[in-house]
């Protein structure tokens, strides 16, 4: 069972130039970032959907919304409640298909160890800090994460951005 606070699409937050993506915002957050930008994300909150339940309203607005992309986000994914649940969710998606992105606030070094070999395509690690916020962004040609700490890993965990900057132009 998961916490999931909405599920939605943007185009805003699949690290490639032309894709939207299905989003599912998590719910719980223990990282407290000063200036965390989802308060309302932060508080655990009870489980309300099945493995089963998720997947099934991640396939039907995929169909809806004509994308393959899905990004995890929240609050965050790979919190001690989510994180076992989040690895099964991985499989289903990559069997089912889709790319996925994840979004955490957890390093790169204990977002792999959370993962295991659970298949994904991006995972988006580090917790956002204030002394470096910039305005984030995406362009035909780059992502600009909301903290310069923060950065973009593929599935062999290499380092795909620069100082929280992903160069669409050098994939
Ligand atoms: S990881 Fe994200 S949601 Fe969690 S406290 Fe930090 S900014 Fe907020």
């Amino acid at each position: 069972m998961f916490s999931v606070a909405s599920i939605t699409t943007s185009f805003l937050d699949y690290p490639s130039p032309e894709d939207h993506a299905i989003c599912v915002y998590f719910q719980g957050c223990w990282h407290n970032c000063p200036g965390c930008h989802s308060l309302a994300l932060q508080p655990l909150k009870a489980k309300n959907m099945s493995l089963e339940q998720l997947l099934n309203e991640i396939h039907l607005m995929s169909e809806a919304e004509h994308t393959t992309k899905v990004v995890l986000s929240g609050g965050d994914p790979l919190q001690a409640e989510s994180h076992v649940g989040i690895q099964s969710l991985l499989q289903c998606l990559n069997t089912d298909g889709f790319d996925v992105c994840i979004y955490t606030g957890f390093s790169m070094e204990i977002a792999r160890y959370i993962l295991g070999r659970a298949p994904f395509t991006y995972a988006k690690c580090g917790p956002f800090k204030q002394e470096l916020q910039r305005p984030s962004m995406k362009t035909d040609t780059q992502f600009i994460l909301a903290s310069s700490n923060q950065d973009f890993y593929n599935n062999d965990w290499i380092k795909l951005s620069d100082n929280g900057i992903l160069d669409f132009t050098k994939e």
